[in-house]
């Protein structure tokens, strides 16, 4: 089996430590890659190769125009590899195929996106007595690190605005999930984007994360991951004052009113809470369902849940995979079993898969509980595994104190058919996204991002363009005057 290797400074190389790491298939548990494992020395020659590319100006300075040229033959190129990257994803991370299409198409288009915002940097000038203007131009070099759940998409959503707005790039996918990131960066290469613009390191963040945030040679970071990974990211980008991005965790509402269709809206909240076998930062994991419908709701929650098909996501009539490596699936079920603990009441799910072939891949039931208690851990912290808990409200004042009573602040959802409560709840959650009747849809578009622990700064949408951007004041003396301060002292 080859092994898979980095990409630095427009070379495919192995870790200079010899490392190398298993990846594994989690609907099976089968070795399906090995690849190389960076150390920090690793990490320090693809931070000098991003740092010689952009201070040669070879990216920053060419005219936007060609900088989109670049950005639209990779979408293309994304494009004709559709069917391979869609299926590296579901070896890789376990999503169903079909939601591993839909990944593909979205990383496309936001390379596509970006391209048409790389003409879009705009200054501005002053009245003429002021002889000034203020100019936009890229930060420098940007460490860019992603998680497991979405390798592609979370790849195209750092990368894209990262190029198009003139920086370059050292990226690093999951450990665990590097695959779609290793094909991303072939396409590099075939299109030909220039040396050292983009370098890829595959590492474990415990050993190289620490330098990438903390080099002094990276400007920027934009990371998404776990809310207690963020924070120290933050804590080392502080000593040298980087800019920084981070797109962290969530423990997202969703709250029904009782003038909603019942069936159709369980199967948004299925959807919320299980695609992706609820390993989405934005995963609706709590529904807070007013007392007067709560029963006939969780009755129909439970019967539809019980029937999700549960399996290898190549199969096509899967509708959850597996949980994305036994590691994780175990913290799942160690969270599932601390809420019963803690007074939770299961009611559907709450175990590991152990029927054949499951028993080889790391499968959950989609988990329902009902809950009393809002501060237990289940309600207040993140599982990122497919467990949903209820809630129940009478007044709206208390849906809306339930729905902000964590630390986080990803996104949130409101069902209702009454335009101005829907429109009041959405003002009043305390998140970056709030869905009103639908759920999980994000365009590139608009910006996607949280408030309170969930982070801050945005991916997507022309934010994120601005946030990849420095402002910068060039002040002119078009005057051959002297300046005339020290007239006194002559
Ligand atoms: P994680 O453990 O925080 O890891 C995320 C990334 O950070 C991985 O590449 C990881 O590398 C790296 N990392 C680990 N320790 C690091 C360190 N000390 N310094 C720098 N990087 C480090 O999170 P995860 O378990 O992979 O992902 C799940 C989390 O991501 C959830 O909390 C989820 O809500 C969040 N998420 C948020 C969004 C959003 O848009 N807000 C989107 C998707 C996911 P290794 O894996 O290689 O160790």
């Amino acid at each position: 089996m080859d092994i898979g290797k980095m990409y630095i400074n427009g070379e495919w190389i192995l870790a200079k430590e010899q490392g190398t790491r298993e990846i594994i298939n989690p609907a099976n548990g089968e070795v399906i890659k090995v690849v190389t494992e960076a150390t920090e020395k690793d990490v320090e020659e693809a931070v000098m190769s991003a740092r010689r590319a952009f201070d040669s100006g070879l990216w920053s300075q060419l005219k936007p125009e060609v900088r989109a040229t670049f950005l639209l033959k990779i979408a293309e190129e994304i494009e004709k590899s559709k069917e391979e990257l869609a299926q590296l994803e579901t070896i890789n991370n376990g999503k169903p195929l079909g939601e591993a299409l839909s990944d593909v198409e979205t990383a496309a288009d936001a390379f596509r996106y970006y391209a048409g915002l790389t003409r879009t940097a705009f200054g501005e000038t002053f009245d003429s007595s002021l002889d000034s203007m203020v100019v936009k131009q890229a930060v420098g070099v940007c460490a860019l690190i992603v998680p497991w759940n979405f390798p592609l998409q979370m790849a195209a959503w750092k990368l894209a605005p990262c190029l198009a707005a003139g920086n370059v790039a050292v990226f690093k996918p999951a450990e665990t999930t590097p695959l779609t990131a290793i094909k991303l960066f072939e396409i590099f290469e075939k299109v030909q984007l220039p040396k050292g613009v983009c370098n890829l390191v595959l590492g474990s963040g415990q050993a190289i994360g620490d330098l990438m945030t903390s080099h002094r040679g990276v400007n920027k970071i934009s990371f998404t991951g776990g809310t207690e990974t963020g924070k120290k990211v933050m804590t080392n980008a502080l000593q040298t004052m980087k800019k920084v991005t981070l797109e962290l965790g969530g423990k997202s509402p969703i709250v029904v009113f009782p003038d909603t269709d019942l069936e159709k809206t369980a199967e948004y909240i299925m959807f919320a809470s299980f695609l992706g076998a609820g390993q989405i930062c934005s995963a609706g994991s709590r529904l807070i369902v007013h007392e007067s419908i709560s029963a006939e709701l969780t009755s129909i929650l439970i019967k539809h849940t019980k029937k999700i098909v549960v399996g290898n996501g190549l199969d096509n009539s899967v509708q959850m995979g597996p949980i994305a490596s036994i590691q994780h699936m175990n913290k799942v079920l160690g969270m599932v079993e601390k809420a019963r603990e803690d007074g939770a009441i299961l009611l559907t799910g709450g175990h590991r898969i152990t029927k054949a072939p499951l028993d080889k891949g790391s499968f959950i039931e989609p988990t329902i509980f009902m809950v009393e208690d809002n501060d237990i851990e289940i309600v207040q912290e993140e599982v990122f595994g497919p467990v949903l808990v209820i809630q129940t409200f009478r007044e709206e004042e208390e849906a809306v104190q339930l729905a902000n009573s964590t630390k986080y602040g990803l996104a949130g959802a409101v069902f209702t058919k009454d335009f101005s409560r829907a429109i009041r709840m959405s003002k009043n959650i305390c998140s970056g996204t709030v869905w009103i009747n639908k759920y999980h849809s994000v365009n590139n578009q608009l910006p996607w991002g949280g408030f309170n622990q969930s982070g801050f700064g945005r991916d997507l949408g022309k934010d994120a363009f601005n946030e990849y951007l420095e402002t910068k004041v060039i002040q002119m003396n078009l005057s051959n005057d002297a300046l005339g301060f020290y007239d006194s002292f002559i």
